[in-house]
């Protein structure tokens, strides 16, 4: 599943894509919404926001379209004749003069007016999105140190989007192994020192992310395995998917374990419970 960094980026063209411009077409592919396209006519985009891993298109009328893309969403931007060969289902269209965003197969569109955001259900609940500037280490240990989320382990704590909004597996296995924190310690196990490397490593790695297109891995190493010819999967992450293959940091194997239902890579030498 995309996680926050890929949706921020997917955000980044859609906004580029119709910010400001008149929409001369709207459609919506789920029928509770097809009423609502035409009134959208004539109207602009103001903004394209992101909340982990929700996109919220902003129209100058005040209303917001909320999408999710699961794990099948996808959207394709281009000019406004932009027509994909695909068999996927066309969602929500959006054209212009010169530009078009279609989103395809995603499940969760809804479009809200200001009130009906704020009280929403599942946005309501986001914890802060590690991706947003304006959050920072102190407001993400105190997040991870809430009553709630203390005593939980971090392996799970970590993609509970209302604890952090914007992780899914990939950054949940990077930070920890970045942080050098096993995914069965606590936030209340934890050392001062050790929750504010990880609050680091997690700002870190996602804005990295963000901007590289998928590397968490040390940047000059990750550009120095691709120049030598790593596939660039294996070369964008520390742990994850590399199993059996060595450490960057130690060269110790890779692990592949189950944790929380999801598989997790670690490090078991470079993760540990100590300080
Ligand atoms: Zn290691």
């Amino acid at each position: 599943m995309p996680e926050g960094p890929e949706i921020r980026r997917a955000a980044d063209q859609v906004q580029h894509a119709l910010q400001g411009r008149r929409l001369i077409q709207v459609a919506f592919g789920l029928d509770h919404l097809t009423a609502c396209a035409k009134p959208l006519e004539g109207h602009c985009v103001s903004s394209v926001d992101t909340w982990g891993k929700a996109m919220l298109t902003r129209f100058d009328n005040g209303m917001t379209l909320y999408t999710h893309n699961q794990l099948y969403g996808r959207w394709y931007v281009g000019d406004a004749d932009l027509n994909p060969r695909t068999d996927r289902k066309l969602r929500a269209a959006f054209r212009t003069e010169q530009t078009a965003a279609l989103l395809y197969s995603a499940s969760t569109i809804e479009l809200l007016t200001p009130q009906l955001l704020k009280q929403h259900p599942f946005l309501s609940k986001l914890g802060p999105d590690v991706l947003h500037t304006s959050t920072a280490t102190e407001q993400i240990i105190q997040q991870l140190m809430g009553i709630s989320f203390r005593k939980r382990q971090l392996g799970y704590l970590l993609t509970d989007q209302t604890c952090l909004a914007g992780l899914g597996n990939y950054l949940r296995c990077e930070t920890l192994f970045d942080a050098q924190l096993s995914p069965t310690l606590r936030p209340v196990d934890c050392s001062d020192q050790q929750l504010e490397r990880l609050a680091q490593s997690l700002l870190t790695l996602t804005r990295q992310s963000y901007t590289s297109s998928g590397i968490t891995n040390d940047i000059s190493l990750a550009k120095h395995l691709i120049e030598q010819g790593t596939p660039f999967e294996q070369a964008r992450f520390y742990v994850f998917r590399r199993n059996g293959l060595p450490c960057y940091r130690c060269g110790q194997p890779i692990e592949k374990i189950k944790h929380s239902s999801q598989t997790c890579y670690i490090c078991r030498t470079c993760q540990t419970h100590g300080e």
